[in-house]
């Protein structure tokens, strides 16, 4: 029985072996900090994580591997607008993910948006088109904020 971390490893290496490209320590371990990371992250937060695990992975490594983790379709970018990404674990099957940004605290949350992919794929056969991407962004100030200057979220 493989678990989700293991079978998220396979993938990782079957995927690098069939694009030609090697399987190095310094690949895994970016995935393994990948894997303990539960939110979004950025390319900064995750090298300090991976260079924990292996000292010899340089920014441009990171750079490298994350598109190829794009690829593999094991991560997904996120792009609230900043002059920075943020990346998140992308589960095979997962349906369309909105992003709810909370203006007050820049908490991130993803929602299922299953009628997104839905309205996405229905326009533009409508106009005998592809989808290659969407998104669906909402920012919103929270009410609690502007009360007690606490943003109730910030904790969870
Ligand atoms: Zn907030």
């Amino acid at each position: 029985m493989s678990t989700r971390k293991e079978s998220i490893q396979q993938h990782f290496q079957a995927f690098l072996t069939s694009q030609g490209h090697r399987i190095t320590g310094q690949r895994l371990a970016i995935l393994e900090a990948i894997l303990s990371e539960e939110k979004h992250f950025t390319a900064d937060t995750l090298l300090d994580k991976a260079r924990a695990l292996d000292d010899s992975i340089s920014r441009a490594t990171i750079y490298r591997t994350l598109p190829l983790l794009i690829e593999a379709d094991l991560i997904r970018e996120v792009d609230v607008g900043k002059d920075y990404k943020y990346y998140m674990l992308h589960d095979a099957g997962q349906s369309f993910q909105a992003q709810v940004i909370c203006s007050d605290c820049d908490k991130i949350f993803e929602m299922d948006a299953p009628f997104m992919e839905w309205y996405g794929r229905t326009v533009a056969e409508r106009l005998k088109l592809k989808v290659a991407s969407q998104r669906l962004q909402v920012t919103a100030s929270c009410p609690e904020w502007e009360k007690t200057g606490i943003c109730p979220h910030t904790r969870s």
